[in-house]
């Protein structure tokens, strides 16, 4: 197959012979100054041969044409005039667009003697004098020919050195994409005639960015370098590729091992290509993490392929890092449903479909409510009930976590105001976000809704996760800081799984520690639990903060932690979080029965 028309332009622009391209609809798209002289115009390019030929000849022409555009090459003589013979011939081509057409080139024209004669004149001649002037002509035409291929395989080769370059990434000397591209062409066309599948697979280096901080830019490319041979030399694998960045992509035959097996040899290719890079001195550690597709049974299109590979890798790095993940097809519908997800919940906020719910906290001596936390609820309408934990991880993919919290927290203030005021509770909980508590304005901008509402800030109780302040401590101590001098509780959330970080603990205006409900299902179970929340509940009193345990279900657990002198405490023994309405009916009842 011929290169590209662009790469052979200039070349056919200083032929002495006619040369012009067509494009499948049988359209002139070039000719040369010698093709344009031959047919005695400039002004033919976008048309086809019926705007000079009579329509018989057209259709000898478009049969010839199509035999090329299917793949052939030709050698024909053609009347491209009364009496006048073109001996041409015609290639395959990709066009600058990347679509198909064909490169023609008239090697000679003869115009015989006998003008009136046959149009078979020429092949009748050929055939029946063999030492006529015919036969000189033809071997001069095939001596132009050999030139002429030769030429053309010049080019060819020119073509392929400059491609080779083109596909190689300089920092590894591995393919680059490009490349990778050929390969996995090549691999489906050799499956398509074995019959055997192969694998695809993206690699990429956990933390990479660390690695260039910590140990230089130098030292990172080194580390491409090696993590890149090593997987070059895994047996199997039949193509290596820099993808760009930190990734990789591999092309790897599978060995008949079944599933398991499979998943353990790529788990140990894994290792062997992370394992520790010494460089100079040091010796840097490195992990990573893969996913992979197959051929034909994932898919057979080559980027829908690739597709899974990575939603392999990207769930092989959402489970932790430092693993490897074949594509299941169940993976691409948990992607599909978090996109899809994505995708309309700017809808459903705008909608008001994500709403508040309530969930009681009781003070654990009297059993009187205190308090209400707001969560919140959105019922899709194809997946049905989103888990909120799911649903503010992906509002925060799509940075939309605090127009989120904002628009329920909006209609909490609305809803609860009449049970503020009715002292049917004494303030409403709310969780907010991490990437607001380190917004400058954030505060501020929060008394100011309050104050909107009519709501005292000492109704308020702001609920935030360990997690969301190791980050930048100090952000989050300005914003708690002037919420607090305000009036606002504050609450560590899902407190004894995460950092536990004393710092925090110290530094910030903190009121409330939520006991995460793991540690409540825990007792009973575990020995030490017991011990660690008393523990917890000392160092509450040290450091003047309120405990509130969450998830009490059982009459044990509520005992148990009232008994080690736990304030407050809330669950589905007392009440899931409900609407609104539903709480308000709840509240009031549960205060007859109280009272
Ligand atoms: P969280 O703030 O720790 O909320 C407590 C979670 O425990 C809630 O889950 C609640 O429904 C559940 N729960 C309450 N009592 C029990 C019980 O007795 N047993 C069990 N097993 N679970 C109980 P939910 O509503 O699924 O919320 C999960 C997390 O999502 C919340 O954890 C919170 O971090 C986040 N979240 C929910 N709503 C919001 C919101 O409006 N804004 C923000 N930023 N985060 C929210
Ligand atoms: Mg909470
Ligand atoms: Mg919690």
């Amino acid at each position: 197959m011929i290169a590209a028309l662009e790469d052979l332009r200039q070349i056919f622009d200083a032929l002495p012979y006619p040369v012009f391209a067509k494009n499948t609809k049988h359209q002139w798209i070039y000719g040369n100054k010698a093709f344009e002289q031959l047919i005695g115009t400039a002004d033919y390019l976008g048309k086809d041969d019926s705007a000079f030929f009579p329509m018989d000849q057209v259709k000898v022409f478009r049969t010839e044409d199509r035999r090329v555009f299917g793949g052939e090459e030709s050698l024909n003589e053609e009347e491209i005039g009364k009496g006048l013979f073109a001996l041409t011939r015609k290639m395959p081509l990709t066009l600058p667009d990347g679509s198909f057409g064909l490169v023609a080139i008239i090697l000679a024209t003869l115009q015989p003697d006998n003008s009136e004669a046959d149009p078979a004149w020429i092949s009748e001649t050929l055939r029946r004098e063999p030492e006529s002037q015919v036969q000189h002509l033809e071997s001069t035409w095939s001596k132009r020919t050999e030139e002429l291929v030769q030429r053309l395989n010049d080019v060819e080769s020119m073509h392929m050195s400059t491609l080779q370059i083109a596909r190689t990434d300089t920092t590894t000397g591995l393919m680059n994409r490009l490349g990778f591209d050929a390969e996995m062409e090549k691999a489906i066309q050799a499956s398509q005639s074995t019959g055997k599948s192969f694998g695809v697979a993206f690699i990429d280096v956990d933390l990479f960015k660390q690695i260039n901080d910590r140990f230089g830019h130098a030292a990172g490319d080194r580390v491409l370098k090696v993590v890149g041979k090593r997987l070059s030399e895994l047996p199997d694998v039949f193509a290596v590729a820099r993808w760009g960045g930190d990734e990789f992509a591999l092309l790897t035959e599978l060995p008949n091992i079944g599933m398991t097996r499979l998943i353990q040899g790529f788990e140990e290719a894994r290792q062997y290509a992370f394992m520790p890079v010494k460089d100079d001195n040091s010796r840097i550690t490195v992990s990573g993490s893969a996913g992979m597709a197959i051929y034909p049974d994932d898919a057979t299109d080559p980027e829908e392929l690739m597709r899974y590979a990575d939603i392999a890798l990207m769930m092989a790095k959402q489970s932790g890092r430092g693993r490897v993940l074949v594509f299941d097809h169940k993976l691409n519908e948990t992607e599909k449903r978090r996109t899809q997800i994505m995708r309309d919940l700017p809808d459903a906020m705008a909608k008001g479909e994500i709403v508040p719910y309530y969930q009681p906290i009781l003070c654990t001596t009297k059993r009187t409510v205190r308090g209400v936390e707001a969560l919140a609820r959105w019922t899709h309408k194809e997946f049905g009930p989103i888990d909120p934990a799911e649903l503010f991880d992906l509002a925060r993919m799509c940075a939309l976590a605090s127009d989120l919290d904002k628009s329920v927290r909006t209609m909490a203030f609305e809803q609860v105001k009449p049970w503020l005021d009715n002292n049917l509770v004494s303030y409403l909980s709310l969780n907010i976000s991490p990437q607001d508590i380190m917004c400058e304005d954030f505060a501020n901008s929060f008394l100011e809704r309050l104050a909107a509402f009519g709501i005292s800030p000492e109704h308020i109780c702001v609920e935030i996760l360990e997690s969301a302040i190791v980050g930048d401590l100090e952000a989050a101590q300005a914003t708690l800081e002037t919420l607090s001098a305000a009036g606002v509780k504050i609450a560590l959330d899902d407190y004894g799984t995460g950092f536990s970080n004393l710092r925090a603990l110290l530094d910030l205006p903190l009121d409330n520690l939520k006991l995460d409900q793991s540690l409540v299902r825990s007792l009973g179970t575990n020995n030490k639990v017991g011990n660690l929340l008393v523990s917890i509940m000392e160092l509450a009193k040290a450091l003047d903060v309120r405990v509130i345990a969450e998830g009490i279900e059982t009459r044990l657990q509520s005992t148990f932690v009232t008994s080690i002198g736990c304030d407050l405490m809330q669950g589905y023994l007392f009440s899931a979080p409900l609407p609104a309405a539903q709480m308000d009916v709840w509240l009031c009842d549960y205060r007859e029965k109280v009272a």
